[in-house]
């Protein structure tokens, strides 16, 4: 069956692998070799030095582009690599429109890092469509925004970034990855690219890093955006892309299971004395709620909520959890929670008393009874 016929809980399991044909082997075999030998008229079978080319890679990237509904997927060492390539592949001095709502990181990078090339970046808030409307000039050349946000799970209006850029002869870009492919597809709405940081759902047990990029189209930018990656060479390994590819084939059930509980708990939250705000885009309260039921599937498996009692009780809170771990990251099997303040450092403007929940496979009821006594008087 041609591969782009298959239905999404089919595609995870199917797309990108078949049957090794060498040995047989279901399972895909990892190859760990750096270098390809070359036929003794020097023509390649497709593959020639690792960092180019391997083909654990390929089996994640033909996924990954199935998955996501694009023409093309090219995946790298870390989220963090992955944004950095899509800012590398401007020219120095271009307009970049960018949520001020991003994950913390990718603004670090076009602060600290990307300063060097002299893009001309003007930050907004991506859920306002008049501002990012009033940001968008003849000149941009790229709007990047993420949806739902991080940490308060905004949600920004993809259609409307994709069209608004489109109008300038911009790109535009979403960072997904809170959203999943399981959850939405950015480039059905019309965005240019998706990235994802594959280290959270995809990989989806806290065991790997990696980015990606999907493309809508095959073209040139796509085309710049793979020179950089085997240029600059920040590709993940074998063994890595083997993983993220494991990942990918319970993503749907894992993401399904992990958004029920998380809408399950949001609802416990918000109904709680010593909570003062919930942020999750499945309460009907959710500025962003009616936009999140249109774009998504549902409604993701992260939330973030405010503590009664200040940055104190908010610390206290998440030093008495017994169950969850307080750890950084999201999107494995496990339960995390983290001050976001503690962890995003001075330039944070997070609320002091934030905590950020992903929702994990355990029981609702236990993850449910251990955020009660963590929150106990
Ligand atoms: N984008 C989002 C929304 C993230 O949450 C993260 C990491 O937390 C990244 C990008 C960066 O990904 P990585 O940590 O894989 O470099």
């Amino acid at each position: 069956m041609p591969q782009k016929t298959l239905r999404f809980e089919t595609a995870c399991v199917h797309a990108g692998r078949s049957v090794d044909t060498g040995t047989g082997a279901v399972t895909p075999p990892i190859h760990l070799s750096t270098t390809f030998e070359r036929k003794p008229d020097y023509r390649d079978d497709g593959y020639i030095y690792s960092r180019s080319g391997n083909p654990n890679r390929s089996q994640l990237e033909a996924c990954l582009a199935a998955l996501e509904g694009g023409a093309d997927a090219i995946v790298f060492s870390s989220g963090a690599a992955a944004a950095s390539a899509v800012f590398q592949s401007l020219k120095p001095g271009e307009h970049v429109v960018c949520s001020r709502d991003a994950y913390h990181g990718v603004l670090r990078i076009l602060r600290e890092v990307m300063s060097g090339w002299q893009l001309k970046i003007t930050y907004v808030d991506s859920t306002d469509l008049a501002a990012l409307k009033a940001a968008v000039a003849p000149n941009t050349r790229l709007v990047w925004v993420e949806s739902p946000s991080n940490p308060l799970l905004k949600i920004t209006d993809l259609a409307a970034v994709a069209e608004l850029a489109h109008q300038a002869g911009a790109l535009a870009v979403c960072d997904s990855t809170f959203a999943t492919p399981a959850l939405q597809n950015p480039l059905t709405l019309g965005m240019d690219l998706v990235m994802h940081s594959a280290t959270k759902y995809l990989g989806g047990h806290s065991d790997v890093l990696g980015g990606a990029l999907v493309a809508r189209e095959a073209g040139p930018w796509a085309e710049r955006l793979r020179f950089l990656q085997g240029t600059l060479g920040a590709v993940p390994g074998p063994f890595d892309s083997w993983l993220i590819l494991r990942g990918t084939a319970t993503l749907n059930v894992r993401v399904r299971a992990q958004c029920d509980s998380a809408l399950a708990l949001a609802r416990h939250l918000a109904a709680h004395p010593n909570v003062e705000q919930v942020f999750h885009p499945g309460l009907e309260t959710h500025p962003g709620h009616t936009l999140a039921a249109r774009q998504m599937r549902h409604f993701g498996a992260v939330l973030s909520f405010c503590v009664r009692g200040g940055e104190v009780a908010a610390l206290r809170a998440a030093s008495r959890v017994k169950l969850f771990t307080r750890a950084t990251s999201l999107g494995g099997v496990e339960s995390l929670i983290e001050h976001r303040a503690s962890v995003e450092g001075p330039e944070s403007t997070t609320p002091k008393n934030l905590l950020r929940i992903s929702v994990g496979l355990e029981h609702i009821d236990d993850l449910i009874e251990d955020l009660d006594q963590a929150l106990a008087p």
